[in-house]
Order: structure tokens, then C-alpha cells, then sequence
């Protein structure tokens, strides 16, 4: 840490900084709040992001992974504390996600969206500006940073089950790879190599102010199971000439309650919702077929691709066959879990109250099911995943809900909180 003197001095940088800056963050996130655009058509979005970087000096890298944008900031401190050996300078990542949701806006903000049925109903438009904040503060401080800083802008992370176009979901397990991933793979965490990486999300639980840190599982890894049932459609009122595929769909949807209630050991969370069902066209007609699908949470690694993947399969398996109809079942996993890196963690909460106040980070006990791709960065890079409180007095709505409406203020608290563990981190983060 620094001492307090220059830690008081920083802080004060810190906090004028972001005044100078924080009308210009505010009107990006407007801009991209009124225009979203959702996964893989990030253009617009990704556009906005690299004319706010362009005045500062940073190496700007655009379409690394389809819209995202890597950005870095060569501190000019001295690379190693005075009177120690040589030690190569640290590379922080700050990563923020871009894409909008297929949510129609019901905010009424004279900033909502103007596209029907797309919104930024999870807060990237809140991400991207905090960080284009923080950037900007950054290039300012330059001087004081005693390693490297790379601002990664990602594209695509709503689309963790997304399935892959040509394959049939429902035969075929296969799913189309993230913006994480495509970033990584773009060598998004190379040349100069991140040597830790630190995420961000807003937090509607949380009052605007307060900062949230997991000791460890920052979010659940996740699943999907898919299931069409194969019947024998026929006449509403001759059921007894047909499979009736409706009953058998529902059959399963109960049973696989079971997964959680009496299959699970309870010490272990496990959440298993059926999202999605369909079946038949007229009232008097009983359908060939009828679909549904289900998304699994746990934070058990590998246990979605394994015991529960397993027990799922062979439950619908039984069940169709029970009732001699067919049926074509999937699952398999989605998202990793968010593991945070305890020492990461200490220093972001030194680092945050430094810099907001004592009180202000509110160490999370209470696991989050929710799940995220930023995983894959914190499957290879030490991290820390923050949880940026939004909620006003009079509250906030959920994420993904039409009238997520998060506090503007968290804008200038994020920017301040990402800034200082920043600069902390490059001085002594990684050690301590
Ligand atoms: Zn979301
Ligand atoms: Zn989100």
C-alpha cells in the first residue's frame, strides 16, 4: 500500500479527476443506453467507445474477437519499488462487456431505448462507461502507475447458450463461443501478457456508493438441458390413437424437480428452471412433439457436464420410454464459475475503502447464481469480479427486468473504485 500522505494526494487526484470526466462518461452511457445493440452487432456501440479512448494516447486494438476493443496504457512510474530487484512490470486488465438484450424498454428515461425490443437491461451501457471513466483518469495519472494497463471493451456476453446455426440443439450438444472467448483467443490477454484482470458488474441489491466483493465464487457456472418429446399427434378427442407428448413433457418437468430437491445434496446449491416449453398449434389437435428447456446453475465445477448432466439424461430416457414415445434430449454445460483470487480480493477492499471511505465495500456471503463469461478471463488470469451497488434510495429493479433503471451516481464510484485498485495493483497488488 502507500503511505497515507501520498494515498490522501492520490485520492484527491482521483476525485478531480473524475469530475473533469464524468459528464463526458455520463453522455456515452446515455448514447449507448438509447442506441443498444445486442451480442455480435456491437458496431455502433464499439464505435462510440473508441472515439471517447481516442484523445488519450492509448495503443488502441478494434475487432479483436468481432466488436472488441483492447486498449493499453504504458504507465510512466518506474517498473519495480525502489531498492528491489528488477522484476518485469505487471499488465492489469480491466474488462468491461458491451452488449445489449432482446428486452423491450419500459423505463420511460429520456434516454431509453429507441430500439424496440433491444435494452440495456444488465448494465453494459453502465460497464462500458465506467470504464471509458476510469481510462480517462487513468491517462491522467499516467505518471504515478508503476506498471501497464490494459482496458479490455468486450462484445457479446449474453450469449452463453447460444446455440450454433445448422445444429440441432435438441440432437447435438455444440454451442457457440462468447465474446470472452473470442477476445481471448484474438490474444486479447497477450502482447504484453495481463497478469491479472479485474470485472465489474452493477448490482441492484447493493445501494449506489457501496462496492461488493465475493470471497471467493464470484457467479455460479451454468447449464442447458434441452428435451423434445417425439409422440404421435392425432385427434383432441380420440387421445387414445395418439402418443399425446404433453402429459410425457409435463411428467418430466416435475421429475426433474427432483434433480434439486432429493438428488442434490442441499450443502451444494443447484438451480434447475424450466424456461422454455412449447407444444401444439390447435386446440383440437394433440401435437407430434412438444419442447422444453432448462437452464442449470451450480458452483461445482464440472458437476452440470457430469452427475447432473447424467441423472437428467436418464430420467427423461425413462420417462419417455414409460410412455413409448421417443425422445431427443441434450445437456451440457454452458458457463464456467467465477472464481475470485483471495489476495486480489484483499486488495481490492483496501484499495476501494481508500479511496470511497470506510463502510463503503460490503463483503458478499451469500452465493450468486446469476453467471457470466468473464469466467474464461478468470480461468487464466488471477481475478477479482466487483458488484457496483445502483440502487437509489427508493430501490432498483432486477437485472434483465424492462424497468432496470440503475443509479446514474454509480458512474462516478465505479470510475474511482476501478482507478485505485488499478494503480494499486501495479505498484503491489499482485504480493501482498
Ligand atoms: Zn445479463
Ligand atoms: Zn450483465
Amino acid at each position: 500500500m502507500m503511505d497515507s500522505s501520498a494515498g490522501i494526494s492520490l485520492n484527491a487526484k482521483i476525485g478531480a479527476l473524475t469530475d473533469k470526466h464524468l459528464a463526458a462518461a455520463t453522455e456515452l452511457r446515455r448514447a449507448i443506453h438509447a442506441h443498444p445493440e445486442i451480442g455480435f452487432e456491437e458496431t455502433e456501440t464499439a464505435a462510440a467507445v473508441a472515439r471517447f479512448l481516442s484523445p488519450f494516447g492509448l495503443e488502441v486494438r478494434r475487432d479483436v474477437g468481432g466488436e472488441g476493443i483492447t486498449a493499453l496504457l504504458r504507465g510512466g512510474g518506474c517498473g519495480q519499488a525502489a531498492g528491489t530487484a528488477m522484476e518485469p512490470r505487471r499488465v492489469i486488465g480491466l474488462r468491461a462487456d458491451l452488449d445489449a438484450l432482446a428486452v423491450t424498454e419500459e423505463t420511460g428515461l429520456p434516454f431509453a431505448s429507441r430500439i424496440p425490443g433491444k435494452m440495456h437491461a444488465c448494465g453494459h451501457d453502465m460497464h462500458a462507461a465506467v470504464l471509458a471513466g476510469a481510462a480517462a483518469v487513468l491517462c491522467e495519472l499516467r505518471e504515478e502507475l508503476r506498471g501497464d494497463i490494459k482496458f479490455l471493451f468486450q462484445p457479446a456476453e449474453e450469449t452463453a447458450s447460444r446455440p450454433v446455426p445448422g445444429v440441432d440443439p435438441f440432437k447435438v450438444f455444440q454451442r457457440g463461443k462468447t465474446g470472452a472467448q473470442l477476445m481471448i483467443e484474438a490474444g486479447a490477454l497477450e502482447d504484453p501478457k495481463v497478469d491479472a484482470i479485474v470485472g465489474l458488474h452493477c448490482w441492484p441489491d447493493l445501494p449506489t456508493g457501496t462496492v461488493g466483493v465475493d470471497p471467493r465464487t464470484a457467479m455460479a457456472g451454468n447449464g442447458v438441458l434441452r428435451v423434445r418429446v417425439l409422440g404421435k399427434g392425432g385427434h383432441g378427442a380420440t387421445p387414445h390413437h395418439t402418443i399425446d407428448p404433453v402429459p410425457i413433457a409435463a411428467s418430466m418437468i416435475l421429475a426433474l424437480q427432483t434433480m434439486v430437491s432429493r438428488y442434490n445434496d442441499p450443502a451444494d446449491p443447484l438451480v434447475l428452471s424450466i424456461t422454455t416449453i412449447h407444444a401444439g398449434t390447435a386446440v383440437n389437435v394433440i401435437p407430434e412433439q412438444a419442447e422444453f428447456q432448462a437452464t442449470i446453475r451450480s458452483v461445482k465445477p464440472g458437476y452440470i457436464e457430469g452427475e447432473v448432466s447424467e441423472r437428467a439424461v436418464a430420467m427423461v430416457r425413462g420417462i419417455a420410454a414409460a410412455y413409448g414415445a421417443q425422445v431427443d434430449v441434450t445437456c451440457g454445460a454452458g458457463l464456467p464459475v467465477t472464481v475470485n483470487d483471495p489476495p486480489l480480493v484483499r486488495r481490492s477492499l483496501e484499495s476501494i475503502e481508500a479511496v470511497l471511505g470506510s463502510g463503503r465495500t460490503v463483503t458478499l456471503d451469500a452465493l450468486a447464481m446469476t453467471s457470466e463469461d468473464f469466467a474464461y478471463f478468470a480461468q487464466l488470469v488471477p481475478c477479482v469480479y466487483l458488484k457496483l451497488g445502483v440502487a437509489a434510495p427508493d430501490g432498483c429493479m432486477p437485472l434483465h427486468n424492462p424497468r432496470f433503471a440503475p443509479d446514474e451516481g454509480a458512474l462516478a464510484v465505479g470510475i474511482k473504485a476501478l482507478v485505485r485498485l488499478a494503480v494499486d495493483l501495479c505498484g503491489d497488488g499482485l504480493t501482498s
